[in-house]
Order: structure tokens, then C-alpha cells, then sequence
């Protein structure tokens, strides 16, 4: 299938609501600036990198070319121009996993190459590069970091106290959840297959090994459309931290009902047909923020200044 390259996509386009909401609520946590400022003190970035660039195999066009070669075009596809270094680590698991705020690097497992088609890989890819082109990085870091935090640097050398760790990690961990509803659009942007997200959603929620080569996704569909009906905003906290905590499922079936439904929104085709051209001049775009119709060319819009298209 011949896929499109979304010119100048802007991640906004796509942001699910629920991510927007989150983040809204996030930001406006009181601890979050202290944590920030205590993970940087500490340099937990640079060490985080170190340990993931000297403990995984990188992959590059000289020795996984045809990976290395998704990488790229998922990158093209979404309209990300600056290629992050990817990683494969030894996992029996199906999933990856994106880290790094300056120097993003993206990290797959061996059982995602394994078991997935090069056009699901693709839809894997596409949701990582989503979660560098949306900015997710510097937060989805910190839902990363304060799950050990104590761990790392103990509880009295980060000095940050315990009663604001625990209010931050509820919001910190929700939003980093409903940020995947985003991301998983992006995979679709990028792999510009639904039955291809479908059946990566699939895989991730369980298909063994063994029956990887020859699924079908009807039913795993049907299933997904089940939870049409769910209300993420009607559910207490209780339920919401209940949720949130489990986290050693991706929470497939739920991601998979919040992509068909977007799909069937017609946002999708929407902005493959609107970005979808040969040529940024063939473009019909308008500013994000004040509507303003634009050439495309521009950095920045004429009118309101602000920021046009993303890296
Ligand atoms: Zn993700
Ligand atoms: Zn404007």
C-alpha cells in the first residue's frame, strides 16, 4: 500500500481530549515543578541515557537496514525531521518505549520485530514518534522516574517529600496513560491502516506467540466496541487510580475502542487528505491557533505569531 507523507501535521490535530485534559490537570500540580527540578539536579536523564545506550543493541540503516528504514519512513510519514536513535532490548513482551527529552531514543522489544508484520511495526513506530513530536517526553520521563524516584536517589537526598510524590504520581501516571489514546493515533497516521492498528492492539493484549502469524481481528473488534460506551470521566478515583496503577497491561482493548471511534469521526481521512500531498506548496493549511490561512512556508504565522508546524 502506498502511504502518505502528512506534511507539516501538527499534533494538535490529532491530540485525544482526554491527553489534553490530564494534561491540563498535571500542570496545574504544585509538585510537579519540585520533582522536575529535583530529577535535573541529579542529572537522571544523562544517567538514564547512559544505561539504555550501554545496556540495548542499536539499530541503524547499516546493520537492520529494512527496520532502521521504518524508522525513517515513520518519522517522513508524521512529519518528525529529526531522527531519533532507536534501540531493541531482549523482551518477550509486545511493546517499545520512548525516553530521552533532549535526545529522544526509542526502544523496542525483540518480541515486537518478532511478531510483528513491517507494516505493524510501522504502527508501533508511528506511537513512539508521536509521543517526541507531541512533547510527551519531558512528563512521560517523570511518570518513569517517580515510580523509583525514592529508589534512585533516596527518599531524604531528593528531599522531595513523600506527600508530594504521592499527589503528583496519580496525575502524572493518568495523564501518561491517556497520552497512549494520542499516540496511538499518530500510529495510525503513520501506518495509515486500521486493520493493521487493530491487529497490533490485538497482539499486544495477548495473542500468543504461536497464532501471531494468522490473526484475525473481527472479534477482537467487536470486543473493542463493547467499551464504546465507556465514560473514563464518570469512574471515581478509586477506580481511576485502580486503573492507572495496573500497569503491567497496555490496556489494549481500551485503545483499540478509542481509535475505531475516532476513526469513525472521519478525522482520520480528514487529515491524510488534508496533509497528505506532494508538496508543502500544494498545502491548504491554516494556523492552529487564530485560523489564519497560510502558505505553509512560513515559520510562524503573520498574524498571532504563532509557531507553525512542529520540527
Ligand atoms: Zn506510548
Ligand atoms: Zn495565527
Amino acid at each position: 500500500m502506498e502511504r502518505k507523507k502528512l506534511l507539516l501535521l501538527h499534533p494538535s490535530e490529532y491530540e485525544h481530549e482526554f491527553d489534553r485534559k490530564a494534561l491540563k490537570n498535571l500542570e496545574g500540580n504544585q509538585g510537579l515543578e519540585k520533582f522536575m527540578k529535583k530529577i535535573y539536579k541529579h542529572s537522571i536523564e544523562r544517567i538514564n541515557r547512559i544505561s539504555h545506550s550501554g545496556s540495548f543493541l542499536k539499530i541503524t540503516s547499516k546493520n537492520f537496514p529494512e527496520i532502521y528504514e521504518l524508522l525513517e519512513e515513520g518519522c517522513a510519514n508524521i512529519h518528525l525531521k529529526e531522527i531519533p536513535d532507536l534501540y531493541v532490548k531482549r523482551e518477550d513482551s509486545i511493546n517499545a518505549f520512548t525516553t530521552g527529552v533532549k535526545n529522544p531514543l526509542i526502544l523496542l522489544h525483540t518480541a515486537t520485530i518478532d511478531h510483528l508484520t513491517p507494516d505493524e511495526l510501522l504502527y508501533i513506530i508511528g506511537h513512539e514518534v508521536g509521543h517526541i513530536k507531541s512533547g510527551h517526553m519531558l512528563y512521560h520521563d517523570m511518570a518513569q522516574y517517580i515510580k523509583f524516584a525514592g529508589e534512585i536517589v533516596g527518599e531524604a537526598t531528593l528531599g522531595i517529600g513523600s506527600l508530594i510524590s504521592r499527589g503528583l504520581e496519580y496525575p502524572l501516571l493518568h495523564w501518561a496513560r491517556m497520552s497512549e489514546f494520542t499516540c496511538d493515533r499518530a500510529g495510525l497516521l503513520t501506518c495509515q491502516d486500521l486493520d493493521v492498528a487493530m491487529d497490533v492492539e490485538m497482539k499486544m493484549a495477548g495473542v500468543p506467540n504461536k497464532y501471531c502469524d494468522k490473526v484475525d481481528n473481527k472479534e477482537f473488534i467487536k470486543q473493542a466496541k463493547e467499551f464504546e460506551g465507556y465514560d473514563h470521566d464518570s469512574l471515581d478515583k478509586v477506580a481511576k487510580t485502580y486503573l492507572i496503577m495496573e500497569q503491567t497491561h497496555p490496556w489494549s482493548v481500551m485503545r483499540a475502542s478509542e481509535l475505531l471511534k475516532w476513526y469513525e469521526t472521519g478525522r482520520y481521512d480528514e487529515i491524510v487528505d488534508k496533509h497528505g500531498k506532494d508538496s508543502i506548496e500544494e498545502l491548504e493549511i491554516s494556523c492552529t491557533n487564530c485560523g489564519r490561512m497560510l502558505k505553509g512556508t512560513e515559520s510562524f504565522c503573520g498574524v498571532c505569531g504563532t509557531k507553525v508546524g512542529n520540527r
